[in-house]
């Protein structure tokens, strides 16, 4: 009786959701996108139930700005792409519909069901109980039900400014909790990613994770293997780009979760050295990202793994292997040791690639390689790798500084940096040919009348 009287009270129907009002949530119909509420208004017109759904109602509940509007219907796919001039249905593990409505194109998601229930097919799952299928519509219930966090199942229509509440996530909202619906344990074997979801989220909206929800990681982290490697690229990714990567990584760590996603960043972590150039990398990306600026997934993924191709190398260098073979099979074998568990995109890996074999290079300062280097495509990054390298401590500063100073020289400086830096032998020779110069400024002349230092050196080196 009191419960009813409650529910009523909050505009809950018995067993249903609560529907709250804007006077409690507060948020406008003008803060949502225009594309997704003219895909709202439409499909409410066509009469299918529509909301706008997911992160974009926690953002926008949290103070947040929602990266994107996505919106859920009852309409099916088909239906949907009925409804609009402009709408394509994607196909993957389940249909959804991109809706173009002028710059912006809305994501339109049919409800799900909630599979496992008596009258809708059990979803395929692996034998982790990992789901491999789950294509069946339902209702909107059965939707949020299905939804990971309570805070990601809260439903917005425009229409009305309401906002609907199967699993109290506003409160959890509130509470700056982040709560998994239904059983923590079985929702992550369903999807482990929902565990590194947990974290990213965690660390974007600075909630707490509710005990129960956090609970299961530490002995579920090793179910993050069964995820295929492109979807674990994919999460990793979101998670490295989300302007939280440091304080993400720090959690993972914490609950055990980063064995199964980057094999050796438990390595790279532990290293003194490594955790130094991890952490100054980490905090450089998440300050571009808040920054609005781009980041690289090369650059990214080159200072994740770089530590370990130093140990590689070192490795194998010991072994009796010459350096600069050693150095690029160090590479392969570190990239095909992630390659297994995270399918680095191919162009990701080759910018890798780029910056990492720079690396070797920025050691020559003299003769004609220094020139050649600006050249190269991957030079700028390879250089703010170098930066990195020496900010951490991993290399003298004196060689950074040389090359920023060198990308900014003037030709006539450049040459002069580069007869600076000459072995001894070099300049002696070079001062015996030109005998009658008696300057370094003569000497610099010299080189650029050859066009280059290097030239210069080759040309002295030449001279009986
Ligand atoms: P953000 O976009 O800020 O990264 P998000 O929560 O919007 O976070 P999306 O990947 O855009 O993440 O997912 C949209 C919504 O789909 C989520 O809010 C959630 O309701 C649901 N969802 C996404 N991934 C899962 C999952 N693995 N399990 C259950 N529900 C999910
Ligand atoms: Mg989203």
């Amino acid at each position: 009786m009191i419960r009813k009287f409650i529910s009523r009270l909050l505009g809950r129907k018995p067993s249903g959701p609560c529907v709250i009002p804007h006077a409690r949530h507060g948020i406008r119909r003008e803060a949502v996108s225009n594309g997704s509420r003219r895909v709202v208004e439409t499909l409410q017109d066509n009469g299918y139930q529509a909301f706008v759904v997911g992160g974009a109602v926690r953002d926008l509940l949290a103070g947040i700005r929602p990266k994107d509007f996505d919106v859920a219907t009852s309409a099916t796919p088909e239906q949907v792409r009925q409804c609009f001039r402009r709408a394509r249905i994607i196909g993957r593990r389940f249909q959804i519909v991109h809706v173009t409505m002028g710059q912006e194109t809305v994501e339109v998601t049919t409800f799900r069901g909630h599979h496992g229930q008596q009258d809708t097919p059990r979803a395929q799952t692996d034998d982790q109980g990992r789901v491999l299928r789950d294509n069946v519509f339902g209702s909107q219930k059965e939707d949020a039900a299905r939804r990971d966090f309570t805070v990601n199942a809260l439903y917005y229509d425009p229409v009305t400014e309401t906002v609907t509440d199967y699993h109290q996530g506003l409160a959890d909202l509130e509470r700056k909790t982040l709560r998994m619906i239904g059983h923590p344990a079985t929702r992550y074997r369903e999807d482990p990613v929902r565990m590194l979801r947990a974290v990213r989220l965690a660390a974007k909206l600075d909630f707490s994770i509710d005990a129960e929800t956090l609970r299961p990681l530490g002995e579920l982290a090793g179910l993050i293997e069964n995820v295929p490697p492109s979807r674990l690229f994919d999460e990793m990714l979101k998670l490295l780009s989300s302007g939280h990567a440091l304080k993400c990584l720090r959690s993972l760590r914490a609950e055990g979760l980063h064995h199964g996603l980057l094999p050796l960043l438990d390595v790279i972590v532990e290293q003194p050295q490594g955790e130094r150039f991890v952490t100054l990398a980490l905090e450089n990306t998440d300050r571009r990202v808040r920054e609005g600026r781009p980041i690289s997934p090369g650059f990214l993924f080159a200072t994740l793994l770089w530590n370990e191709v130093l140990i590689q190398w070192e490795a194998l260098k010991a072994g009796g292997e010459r350096p600069l073979p050693a150095f690029y099979q160090a590479m392969d074998e570190v990239l095909g040791a992630q390659a297994e568990k995270l399918a680095i995109t191919r162009r990701v890996a080759s910018d890798i690639k780029d910056i990492w074999a720079l690396q070797p290079r920025f050691e020559t300062r003299s003769g004609k390689r220094p020139h050649g280097m600006l050249e190269k495509p991957r030079f700028k990054a390879g250089l703010d790798f170098l930066l990195m390298r020496a900010e951490s401590g991993e290399v003298d500063a004196a060689l950074a500084q040389w090359w920023s100073d060198f990308l900014d020289a003037d030709g006539e400086t450049r040459a002069a940096m580069l007869l600076a830096q000459a072995p001894d032998t070099q300049k002696k020779r070079r001062r015996r040919k030109r005998k009658p110069a008696a300057d370094a400024t003569d000497a610099v002349e010299a080189a650029e009348a050859t066009d280059s230092a290097s030239a210069a050196t080759a040309a002295a080196t030449e001279c009986p």
